[in-house]
């Protein structure tokens, strides 16, 4: 069912960068052998999934969506994705995404764009565009996509999908193409909590393999799940709701935290006043080590080669000029820069205090609360081709959701409501203590 679906409107969503039609049937059919034999299934036996083309797939080709890797099939499996199947899940494909996740629109994909099915005029946010849009669809039961500012939970909420982003170290990295090694992080996104509670619960745990997984227990996100709001303490950033965030958003966020003080939740006022800068470290650690891990794709390990003639040299620059798109082009130049002898002090290396600046922020905010809640983006979804031509004005989309990934903490997005007049789905952020998922995830469930 789910491959006749992604058959009969994939050519309008784009959701899906390659389809593994028969390795799905294959395990479909050996998980209904399963049941039929009445062996002892995973939690996921059977469950069509799909993930985002950013995680190695054995033997199925991974395009991070950048012509550079054009022709590359990873040899391994992702650690998430080896934790999927080991749990019975049956894997579709691979979903679309801005190139190197880079992007929060899904339009810097070199392979093709991808719609919001709300609204096919629309983004479904980026990076992980694809794997909102699939689920919004209807195409999958679950996605996994990857956050380093906002890349799971942007989309969640241009879709009307959950989405959480976990602690920095609760998921393994291993097999994630990336981006920003401090600050990526893989995550599921579900149509419902409990959707991407169960994903969650499969992926997250200590992989020796990824240096900084944690070794912390992993919580049963399951048993807190039905607990409700009544006794929950909600911080609110007020400032959050102030400027800057269009007016149906912030009417339906208002509304989200009434709802918690009607369900027995109390709400207090929380500052983090340092959110301002966010924006502007973020833009600087990001594409740092974008520059770094980016570094590898130079024709000889992986993908494309271009220019045989010119010697090595040649080879490397006629290569990464044809296969990197403008974006990951911005960010190794911006990166490049910001690492240079003589401004590392004063660009990286003040981006960092900022960092540790946030950090104490929502450590002070967290004395007084459980989660805090506010919107995930100024505004719903925008329109396709609206932001393209200007960065600055697509990098402003991430204003509230880069302080959780500066600050290593767990982040969800979760439907509050369509917009009073444009119909489209906004989302509530909450964002948790580290390694407080379980709590995220209650929070999130209370409101559906
Ligand atoms: N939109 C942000 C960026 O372009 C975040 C991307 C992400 O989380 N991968 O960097």
């Amino acid at each position: 069912a789910a491959l006749a679906r992604i058959e009969a409107t994939d050519g309008r969503v784009g959701a899906f960068l390659a389809v593994t039609a028969e390795r799905a049937r294959e395990r479909a059919a050996a998980a209904d052998a399963r049941a039929a034999r009445g062996a002892r299934l995973g939690p996921l036996d059977g469950v069509p999934l799909a993930v985002k083309d950013l995680f190695l797939t054995r033997g199925v080709a991974t395009t991070a969506a950048s012509r550079i890797l054009a022709g590359f099939v990873p040899p391994y499996d992702a650690a998430v994705v080896e934790r999927l199947e080991a749990a019975g899940a049956v894997l579709l494909g691979k979903l679309n995404l801005d190139e190197f996740a880079m992007g929060s629109s899904n339009e810097n994909s070199a392979v093709k764009p991808c719609h919001n099915p709300w609204d096919l005029a629309r983004t479904p946010g980026g990076s992980s565009g694809g794997s909102a849009a699939a689920l919004a669809a209807r195409q999958a039961f679950g996605t996994l996509g990857t956050d380093t500012g906002g890349s799971i939970r942007e989309p969640a909420a241009f879709c009307g999908v959950v989405g959480l982003k976990p602690t920095y170290g609760r998921v393994s990295r291993y097999g994630v193409v990336a981006f920003a090694s401090s600050l990526d992080q893989p995550g599921p996104l579900g149509r419902t909590v409990g959707d991407a509670a169960a994903l969650l619960q499969v992926i997250a745990g200590r992989d020796a393999r990824d240096l900084t997984s944690s070794t912390r227990p992993v919580d049963d996100y399951g048993a807190a799940l039905e607990e409700g709001a009544r006794g929950l303490t909600v911080g609110v950033p007020r400032a959050w709701l102030a400027e800057g965030v269009e007016a149906g958003v912030a009417r339906r966020v208002k509304e989200a935290l009434a709802l918690y003080e009607r369900l027995g939740a109390k709400l207090v006022d929380v500052e983090l006043p340092h959110t301002k800068y966010g924006i502007a470290a973020y833009y600087l650690i990001a594409p740092a080590e974008a520059s770094s891990n980016l570094a590898r794709y130079d024709g000889v390990r992986f993908g494309l080669r271009e220019g045989g003639a010119g010697g090595l040299k040649g080879m490397y620059g006629a290569t990464r000029a044809a296969g990197f798109g403008a974006e990951p082009k911005r960010r190794i130049m911006l990166g490049t820069y910001a690492l240079s002898a003589g401004y590392y002090d004063a660009y990286y290396l003040r981006a960092q205090k900022v960092r540790t600046l946030l950090r104490r922020d929502f450590e002070r905010a967290f004395e007084r609360c459980d989660v805090i809640a506010g919107p995930v983006t100024p505004a719903v979804a925008f329109r396709l081709g609206e932001k393209v031509a200007d960065p600055l004005a697509m990098y402003l989309e991430d204003v509230f959701t880069v302080t959780c990934n500066l600050a290593a903490l767990p982040g969800l997005s979760v439907p509050c409501g369509l917009h009073p007049e444009q119909q489209l789905p906004v989302g509530l952020q909450l964002i948790g203590r580290p390694f407080d998922e379980a709590t995220l995830l209650r929070a999130a469930r209370a409101l559906e």
